[in-house]
């Protein structure tokens, strides 16, 4: 199997997005080792991320953009118009499930929501598709 299902706290970056299903993460060739990582090679629109260079977010040295006083700001309503849009996916939901719920519960969740019913592999948020066998999540 290609990727195997470990999703990790650290995976879940300050906007709500799980590294561990983008498309930048399951690639072989220029892998990114997501959001949190620090990595030389990382993508530079990552490296050049808004909100995780966000001043507010450095601040007040705040792990999550759900603990923020500007919550949502504009520019997190931008970014999660654009994945619900594209990609069925919320990042707002996201952070408010990890506030309801805390981030462990949200992970189980998620390692349910992204694992694929055929072979277990992880499905792409991006691609919509199994990474290791492409069928499309259900
Ligand atoms: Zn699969």
């Amino acid at each position: 199997m290609k990727h195997q299902i470990t999703m990790k706290i650290s995976q879940i970056t300050p906007c709500g997005m799980n590294c561990s299903i983008c498309r930048g993460y399951l690639r072989e060739k220029n892998k990114c080792l997501g959001c949190r990582e620090i990595d030389v090679n990382k993508p530079i629109s990552r490296a050049k991320c808004k909100i995780k260079n966000c001043i507010e977010l450095k601040k007040n040295n705040l792990k999550y953009c759900s603990k923020c006083k500007l919550f949502p700001c504009n520019r997190l309503k931008n970014i999660d118009k654009r994945y619900r849009t594209k990609y069925n996916m919320s990042m707002i939901e996201n952070l408010e499930n990890i506030n309801k719920f805390g981030i462990r519960k949200f992970i189980k969740n998620e390692k349910i929501r992204w694992t694929c019913t055929y072979c277990g592999s992880i499905i792409c948020v991006h691609d919509g598709i199994c990474s290791n066998c492409g069928k499309k999540k259900l």
